[in-house]
């Protein structure tokens, strides 16, 4: 476990956060959506209950699908969050983290139907496709196609 509370914030530091709480998971995403938003091959997220968790500075919010939207820090264009509609939890880029180094992946994959087919996973963690993981699986019919 690392230390608490779990800091980070955006590039410029316009944006702070802090969560008493650890994630409940950390895990990575492979989906195209995330690709995109991120400019990256993946993205490592963590989940926090909404609760015990604070935000400093105002993050931009914009709608990446039916059922999520996402956080930037609309001076450095830093991401950092992704809420499901109405989950009581917010996904955080652990590379975000003041100290990323102390919360390493705990659970799994998803989006593996668009893994980038050159990155090859140094892990066995499972691997799930988008609206079969355990957390994508409600949100199914707001998924758009992969
Ligand atoms: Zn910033
Ligand atoms: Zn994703």
């Amino acid at each position: 476990m690392g230390t608490l509370p779990v800091t980070g914030g955006c590039l410029c530091g316009a944006i702070r956060y802090e969560s008493t709480s650890p994630p409940n998971w950390v895990g990575v995403c492979h989906c195209r959506i995330c690709q995109r938003a991120y400019g990256n091959l993946f993205a490592p997220m963590g989940s926090f209950p909404q609760a015990g968790f604070r935000i400093t500075g105002v993050p931009t919010y914009y709608r990446s699908s039916k059922a999520a939207e996402r956080g930037f820090c609309r001076i450095c264009g830093s991401p950092l969050f992704m809420r499901y509609t109405g989950s009581k939890t917010i996904g955080v880029l652990v590379g975000t983290f003041d100290r990323p180094n102390e919360w390493p992946l705990t659970l799994c994959h998803t989006g593996i139907e668009s893994k980038i087919s050159w990155y090859a996973i140094p892990d066995n963690f499972p691997r799930f496709k988008t609206g079969e993981d355990p957390f994508t699986a409600q949100y199914k019919d707001l998924l758009p196609d992969a």
